[in-house]
C-alpha cells in the first residue's frame, strides 16, 4: 500500500503569519533558532497574533544549527512543564527540525532515540497537541515533510527520523520571512531543493501524486533561483514555494546517493562543515552521470520539461552542463578539491566516508544500485573534477 502525506493546510503568501490568529487552542510554544527572527520581528508578531487567538505563549529559544539530543530533551521537558496544544515551529531547517523531536518526546516521555530511528515506526502523535512549522529559508522544505535530522554529539552520530506523523500540521509558507536570507545561504539552500526535486523525480518510490510536484519545482528553481538570489524578492517569493513544491515531493518519494553523499561529508573534513546545500550542488551532476548510465529517460524528462532539446543522452549531458552553469553563477565551486578539502585528507578519509554514503538511509531510493568501490570512484570523480564514465 502506498501512501501520500502532506500537512492538513499549507498558507502561503506574504503576510501569512497572521493566520496564526486563527490557531484553536489554549497555549502555544514558540521553538525558534538564534535570534534572526527575533530580530527581524517576526517573532514577536508570532506572539501577538497567538494572544489574539486566546492562547498563553510560551517561547523555547536558541536552538542551534545541527541540533543536539540535549536541546531536543529540554524542549521535551519545557512543553511537558507548560502542556501546550500547539507547537509553533519558526525559522530554519534546525529549529523545526528540533520541535518535531520535542513534540515525540513531549507526548511519549518514554520513548527513546534508539525506537525513533526505525523509519515509519514512531507512536500516534497528536494526543497533546498540533504542530505548527514556519519557515525561514527556502531550501529544507521541513515544514511539509515526514523529516528530521537530529545529532547525538557524544556518540557522534545523526538520527534521521522519518515518520508521517511528524509531518506538520499547519505549513505557514510567508515569503516575507525568507527576505532576510543572505545572499550565499540563498544559493546553498535554493540548490538543496533542487536536487529534493530532481531525486524525488528519479527515485524508485516516485509516484503520479509525486512526479508533478516535483517536475515544477524544478521548473521554478531553474526560473527564480538566480534573480533570487541577486536580491529580487518577487523571485525570492517563488523560490520559496518552489523549496515547499520540491519538499511535498520528496516528503513521499524520498530521495537519493547526492543526499547520502552530503550526509556523509558534511562534517567529514578538518577543513571545515560543507554547507548541505553546497555539498548537494557540488555532487548532483556527477551523480547524474552515474544513474544515468542505469537509464535516461527520466532525466530527459526533466531536461525537457525546462525547454532542452535533443536525444536522451544529449538531454541528461545539457541538463548536468546547466546545473554545473547555475552553480558557476551562483558562486559554488565545480569540485571538493576547489572547496578547498586537502588532498591528503581526502585520501585517507574517502574510503570510509563512500562505506557510510553506501549505507545511509537516501541510498535505498536511488534509481542505480552502488556499491562502496564505486562510491569511492564517484567520490574521486568529484574531488578531481574528472568525468563519470562508469
Ligand atoms: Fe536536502
Amino acid at each position: 500500500m502506498a501512501r501520500f502525506t502532506l500537512p492538513r493546510d499549507i498558507y502561503y503568501g506574504k503576510g501569512t503569519l497572521e493566520v496564526l490568529k486563527t490557531l484553536k487552542g489554549k497555549k502555544a510554544i514558540i521553538v525558534v533558532g538564534g535570534g534572526s527572527m527575533n530580530r527581524f520581528g517576526f517573532l514577536d508578531k508570532a506572539v501577538d497574533y497567538l494572544k489574539e487567538a486566546g492562547m498563553e505563549v510560551q517561547l523555547f529559544e536558541n536552538v542551534e544549527p545541527d541540533p543536539s539530543v540535549e536541546t531536543v530533551m529540554r524542549g521535551a521537558e519545557a512543553m511537558r512543564a507548560f502542556e501546550p496544544d500547539w507547537i509553533i515551529s519558526m525559522g530554519g531547517g534546525s529549529p523545526i527540525d528540533a520541535a518535531k523531536a520535542m513534540w515525540a518526546f513531549y507526548e511519549y516521555p518514554d520513548t527513546t532515540f534508539e525506537q525513533l530511528i526505525t523509519p515509519f515506526n514512531f507512536p500516534e502523535l497528536r494526543q497533546k497537541a498540533k504542530f505548527a512549522a514556519i519557515p525561514s529559508t527556502s531550501g529544507t522544505a521541513t515544514e511539509v515533510t515526514a523529516f528530521s535530522v537530529i545529532t547525538d554529539y557524544q556518540k557522534g552520530i545523526k538520527y534521521p527520523l522519518a515518520d508521517f506523523n511528524i509531518t506538520p500540521d499547519v505549513a505557514i509558507v510567508d515569503p516575507t520571512l525568507a527576505e532576510t536570507m543572505p545572499q550565499k545561504l540563498t544559493a546553498h539552500t535554493g540548490m538543496d531543493a533542487l536536487t529534493h526535486a530532481i531525486e524525488a523525480y528519479v527515485s524508485t518510490l516516485h509516484s503520479p501524486f509525486t512526479d508533478p510536484l516535483a517536475i515544477k519545482a524544478i521548473q521554478m528553481v531553474f526560473d527564480y533561483l538566480p534573480a533570487s538570489y541577486e536580491g529580487d524578492m518577487n523571485a525570492r517569493e517563488q523560490m520559496h514555494y518552489a523549496q515547499c513544491l520540491a519538499g511535498m515531493a520528496f516528503s513521499n518519494a524520498l530521495l537519493g546517493i547526492v543526499h547520502s553523499m552530503a550526509h556523509k561529508t558534511g562534517a567529514a573534513f578538518s577543513t571545515g562543515h560543507i554547507p548541505h546545500g553546497c555539498a548537494n550542488a557540488i555532487y548532483l551532476p556527477y551523480v547524474i552521470r552515474y544513474n544515468a548510465k542505469a537509464g535516461t529517460a527520466r532525466y530527459a524528462d526533466i531536461a525537457h520539461a525546462i525547454g532542452l532539446t535533443g536525444t536522451d543522452e544529449e538531454l541528461v549531458e545539457k541538463l548536468c552542463d546547466k546545473i554545473s552553469d547555475y552553480n558557476k553563477k551562483l558562486g559554488i565551486p565545480a569540485t571538493l578539491k576547489e572547496f578547498g578539502i586537502n588532498e591528503a585528507e581526502f585520501n585517507e578519509k574517502v574510503a570510509k566516508i563512500a562505506e557510510l554514503a553506501v549505507g545511509d538511509a537516501c541510498t535505498g531510493s536511488n534509481p542505480r544500485q552502488i556499491t562502496p568501490a564505486e562510491m569511492e570512484k564517484l567520490f574521486r570523480c568529484i574531488y578531481n573534477g574528472t568525468r563519470v564514465e562508469f
